[in-house]
């Protein structure tokens, strides 16, 4: 049963897609609740790049500007062996020149985020962990973890993050096995700004890999320095291990690789400024049943190998919000929104899947493979504009991309769709 200003929605989780996806559906008059089970809610994880289309969505959020003040402008990828010889390097301009993309702290991102959520109709319940959902044709029950009454809505919309629970319930069939590799990161100031400008990474063979990305200011710095998020690539089993030998240790093992880094390194002084992660590849072949439906990283997470999930997850809060904007009713919203969102995401979580063994694997020859191939793949403008799209989030498919329009933005039909504003 729908109020009279539109449908009764649920949202599971108060992260990047949960919180776009509730604010574009207060917004449009629906009566939404998110439901979040950290008692504050916080940002979890390392710094990332916002692409071309996931900035089209903070844009229709309106808090583009704060992002771009907050955040550090992208002009590409430089990726080099240990030893400084070029293997990858791409540049947003080739594809075209007004695009870019956009380095953010997981801390500033989210701020802006729950500020917007917070300005919109939707209603927050904090240290209210789902544990489970009911879903018919007719309606979902969200059954709460602290003993709370359970809650029916019109529709359910699943937005835990990667290492979902809720989806093991649905009912739908998928796969979500852990990356045998995970990664180290941690925020550090850039003073000089040596890093300014570009994604930098160094690689030696499929073992080592290291990445320097650009972030912005701190949300607790202002007034601070520039940052940088760097990362350290290793096998998921050798995460803990790696921060308890302690700061010096992790130190060693970064400066060996990449002297470059000693000034931002100077800032890293105790073992919990040092953060793990761990990934999953997550493959759905449908993220509904019935009146509960999946988005984001619990859709379809990938390894951050091409820096897409966040984006993804932004792009499905803005087609689901679009869907039900346009269509007459939930199953209709839902099919359409499927069928628009999973060929892109499809891609991204195949493609990403296809390059993690050539930076994350203890097979070094795919990383001399990658070293000897990258190069002249960057250089030759068919291949080079694949690696580009992919960069820019704007591929379709396989064989596809999303169009740029006028202003030199990626033309995503359901997206910008001006219908989705007002239902
Ligand atoms: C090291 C690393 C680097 C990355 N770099 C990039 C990058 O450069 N660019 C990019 O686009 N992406 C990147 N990503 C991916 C990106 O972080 C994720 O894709 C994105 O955060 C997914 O958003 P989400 O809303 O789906 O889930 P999340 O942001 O994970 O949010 C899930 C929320 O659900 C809550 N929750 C979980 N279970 C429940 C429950 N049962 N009840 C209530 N609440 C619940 C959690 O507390 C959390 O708040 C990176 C990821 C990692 C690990």
């Amino acid at each position: 049963m729908s109020t009279p200003s539109g449908y009764r929605i649920a949202v599971v989780g108060c992260g990047v897609g949960g919180m776009a996806v509730a604010t574009l559906l207060a917004d449009a008059g629906h009566a939404v609740t998110v439901y979040e089970r950290f008692a504050v809610p916080r940002p979890l994880g390392a710094g990332l790049l916002l692409q071309p289309t996931g900035l089209s969505v903070l844009r229709r959020l309106g808090v583009e500007p704060v992002a771009l003040d907050c955040g550090a402008r992208i002009t590409g990828i430089d990726g080099r062996t240990t030893r400084g010889r070029t293997v990858l390097r791409l540049n947003y301009a080739d594809l075209d020149p007004r695009l870019h993309g956009l380095g953010i702290h997981r801390g500033a991102l989210f701020d802006l985020l729950f500020e917007r959520l917070k300005r919109s109709a939707a209603t927050l319940k904090t240290a209210s962990e789902v544990a489970r959902i009911d879903a018919s044709e007719t309606q979902a029950v969200l059954h709460f973890a602290n003993g709370t009454a359970p809650v029916a809505v019109d529709l359910a919309l699943v937005a835990d993050g990667a290492h979902s629970a809720l989806r093991m319930q649905a009912g739908i069939r998928h796969r979500a096995p852990l990356y045998p590799w995970g990664c180290l990161w941690t925020t550090l100031p850039d003073v000089e700004g040596r890093f300014a400008g570009q994604l930098h990474q160094r690689f030696r063979d499929s073992r080592v890999m290291i990445g320097a990305l650009p972030v912005g200011r701190r949300p607790d710095d202002p007034q601070g320095p520039p940052c940088i998020t760097v990362f350290w690539s290793l096998p998921a089993r050798e995460i803990e291990a790696a921060r308890a030998a302690g700061v010096a240790a992790l130190k060693a093992r970064f400066l060996e690789h990449w002297p470059e880094l000693a000034a931002p390194l100077e800032h890293l002084r105790e073992v919990d400024q040092i953060a793990g992660a761990t990934y999953r590849h997550v493959a759905m072949p449908r993220w509904s049943a019935g009146r509960v439906a999946f988005l984001g990283d619990a859709a379809h997470g990938t390894s951050p190998q091409l820096g897409q999930g966040a984006n993804l997850a932004l792009l499905d809060a803005a087609t689901l919000a679009s869907a039900l904007a346009t269509a007459p009713d939930i199953d209709t919203a839902l099919s359409l929104a499927e069928a628009e969102r999973q060929p892109p995401a499809a891609f991204y979580r195949q493609a990403s899947h296809l390059l993690t063994p050539f930076y994350q694997s203890r097979f070094a020859p795919l990383g001399w493979l990658r070293d000897l191939t990258f190069g002249p793949l960057c250089a030759f403008p068919p291949s080079r504009n694949l690696m580009l799209s992919t960069l820019a989030g704007v591929r379709r498919s396989w064989w596809r991309t999303f169009p740029l329009d006028a202003a030199g933005r990626p033309d995503l039909p359901l997206v910008n769709s001006a219908s989705a504003a007002c239902i």
